[in-house]
């Protein structure tokens, strides 16, 4: 069947002036834009009413494992008291025999401090209960939990509840292992519903603990069409051999050269401003990067790496720049987050073809006067944090991502944010915040032409807005009206 979609301001993404009155569609494919409707015969006509027409947005960072599995359960985001938090996860309901709850900002909270294991034991004494900090680089649990999982280094002496570092990982590990199977396919439905909802047709999403288990991976290689919007999946482990069991084209993820800000674990060259005797965490040596970089790199895999602070950025971009000096392939390694950087660093990045994943909703929430960014980095650093525009001007591929769960999974509201950089010298354009979702997606993980823009040919995924992205003064407020996947309506 042929379906003409017209009366429409329809953005192809192809180049910025490429803008089409209406657009034919015939087996989930683009076959041609027009500049004016066009009087065709057996065509099914859908009348858009002037709405406007984008690729489908695609996410280029995302956990929609997790993201669905604690969309499921208690979203902590509006508490501003412990008591609010202990009443929302009061009313919450278990998935799989466990209660999950993320985006806890403790620094939001009046009482400026995490719940405690016993404030969590009286509400819940039997139940295992996962309390995630809003960047997941902290958790907060309770007696059911601690007293099952099984520790690889003894619980710190002063043991109240909250969990950093590997022991976060350990326990949050634990909680995704014991999801059923219904559990599994419900957290995956429930993310592509919300994905699709605001606007994507595809989601990068890391698959596993960030070792060697890529728990569902094939899961989701083997059912890319049953959930409506396509995920794209990577392997989070370290495991090259097993990367290439799996015919993944990719390793990595949130794999971690470093931690967070929030949890003063991100790894800077100088040290905390708030604290003075920190300067963060490489969790690994250069060698064992370096090891499986090179590994990773000979087996023609794209690697991706979390990187957040300017000395583990610095410690991954040596790795890639020696590995791409010896043998220059265009895999587009990834640097994820790239939260701190200096414009040296930017060249080397673009010197040695590395693109970034980026989040634009960091600077949003974390980069604005006497926020954190400026509390933890001071002034100067946080000037030199989410540079979105010295990565446009050194043309780097860029792409934009949620992080979700970190933020929340919303293409619109990561455009908005790169548009509206706090540091003014960093903004970049609407159309180039577009590019981050769409074009420049579809490049990082090798599918151009196919996703990421309307033209012949390509998949017809696109989404239509009530308003112009490109020609708003509030892009945040701009609706989601409808998304196609291959032609087919899902919204
Ligand atoms: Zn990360
Ligand atoms: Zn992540």
């Amino acid at each position: 069947m042929r379906t003409l979609f017209h009366n429409a301001k329809i953005y192809s993404m192809q180049s910025e002036d490429s803008v089409w009155a209406a657009m034919l569609v015939e087996n989930g494919e683009v076959k041609e834009l027009f500049s004016e409707t066009p009087e065709l015969a057996d065509v099914q006509k859908i009348d858009l009413n002037g709405k406007y027409i984008y690729p489908g947005f695609i996410d280029t960072h995302t956990h929609s494992f997790e993201g669905g599995l604690y969309s499921l359960g208690a979203d902590l985001n509006s508490a501003q008291t412990i008591a609010q938090v202990k009443q929302i996860l009061a009313e919450t309901k278990p998935v799989s025999g466990l209660i999950f709850a993320y985006q806890l900002d403790e620094r939001k909270l009046a009482e400026e401090r995490f719940p405690t294991i016993a404030e969590l034991d009286a509400i819940f004494p039997d139940t295992p209960v996962l309390l995630r900090r809003i960047d997941g680089h902290s958790c907060v649990i309770n007696t059911a939990a601690a007293s099952k999982i099984e520790w690889q280094e003894k619980l710190p002496a002063n043991f109240n509840g909250l969990l950093n570092k590997r022991w976060n990982d350990v326990a949050a590990t634990w909680f995704h292992n014991q999801v059923d199977a219904a559990g599994i396919w419900q957290a995956y439905e429930k993310a592509a519903q919300i994905g699709l909802k605001s606007g994507h047709t595809a989601i990068h999403t890391m698959i596993g603990d960030g070792n060697s288990d890529p728990q569902h991976c094939e899961m989701i290689f083997a059912n890319s069409e049953r959930f409506g919007l396509e995920f794209i999946p990577y392997p989070q482990i370290t495991d090259v051999e097993m990367a290439v069991k799996l015919k993944s084209p990719r390793i990595g993820g949130c794999i971690l050269a470093d931690g967070s800000f929030g949890s003063h674990t991100a790894a800077v060259k100088q040290a905390y401003t708030d604290n003075p005797e920190s300067k963060g965490n490489l969790y690994h040596s250069d060698e064992f990067w370096l090891k499986l970089i090179e590994k990773a790199h000979a087996h023609d895999l794209q690697i991706a790496i979390h990187c957040i602070g300017d000395r583990a950025i610095e410690q991954i971009l040596t790795c890639y720049e020696k590995v791409q000096n010896a043998d220059f392939k265009n895999l587009n390694h990834q640097i994820i987050h790239a939260e701190l950087t200096s414009d040296t660093m930017l060249d080397r990045i673009k010197n040695s073809g590395v693109s970034l994943a980026m989040q634009p909703m960091f600077d949003r929430l974390w980069a604005g006067k006497a926020g954190m960014y400026e509390k933890l980095l001071g002034k100067q650093r946080t000037s030199h944090t989410n540079r979105l525009a010295s990565i446009f001007k050194r043309n780097i591929l860029v792409t934009g991502g949620s992080d979700w769960y970190v933020t929340p999974l919303d293409a619109i509201g990561g455009i908005q944010a790169a548009v509206n950089i706090h540091n003014v010298d960093e903004r970049i354009s609407p159309y180039h915040a577009l590019e981050m979702y769409t074009t420049n997606a579809a490049r990082l993980s090798s599918d151009e032409g196919r996703i990421g823009v309307l033209k012949t040919n390509s998949q017809a995924d696109f989404v239509v807005t009530d308003q112009d992205i490109l020609h708003s003064h509030n892009i945040g407020k701009i609706k989601i009206e409808q998304v196609y996947k291959k032609g087919k309506k899902l919204i």
